[in-house]
């Protein structure tokens, strides 16, 4: 990762200090400046519309397969659906990726693909489905 020093207000240091000797602090697991700035920092470009969080972005979906975008491999990924409980992605040549678990958590493909009669009946899915969802719920780092 590159990095790069950058002069902070003394003031401003001073109080993010003060923060750190906090329980509060302590208890969301901020143990330097860095750990602050940096939320700081994220926190105000979310709100500004310049950081984004999620990993996948939903592009596309058609009759039998969605197009989303991986931000952290930064690629197009398509995910095809086959009735009655087929599925694959292009870019793991797999059928239970975390692509296909995303796409199947998107609930207007889940509701197309339950009224073509798709089954989602891969145990791994399932479960990966469960872990998604839950890794979804409990994005945020420090808290
Ligand atoms: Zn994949």
């Amino acid at each position: 990762m590159v990095s790069e020093k950058i002069r902070i207000d003394s003031n401003l240091l001073r109080s993010i200090d003060m923060y750190l000797e906090s329980s509060l602090a302590k208890s969301k697991g901020f143990r330097n400046r860095r750990d602050v700035i940096e939320e700081a920092i994220r926190r105000f470009l979310e709100n500004e519309g310049f950081w984004s969080t999620q990993r996948f972005k939903h592009i596309n979906m058609y009759r039998d397969h969605v197009i989303i975008m991986d931000k952290l491999i930064n690629r197009v990924v398509t995910v095809y659906f086959k009735p009655p409980n087929k599925t694959y992605c292009d870019a793991c040549s797999t059928g239970d990726c975390e692509h296909v678990v995303y796409a199947l958590t998107m609930s207007k493909v889940s509701k197309i693909l339950k009224g073509k009669g798709f089954k989602i009946d891969n145990e791994q899915i399932e479960n990966n489905l469960e872990e998604f969802m839950l890794k979804l719920s409990s994005r945020r780092i420090h808290t």
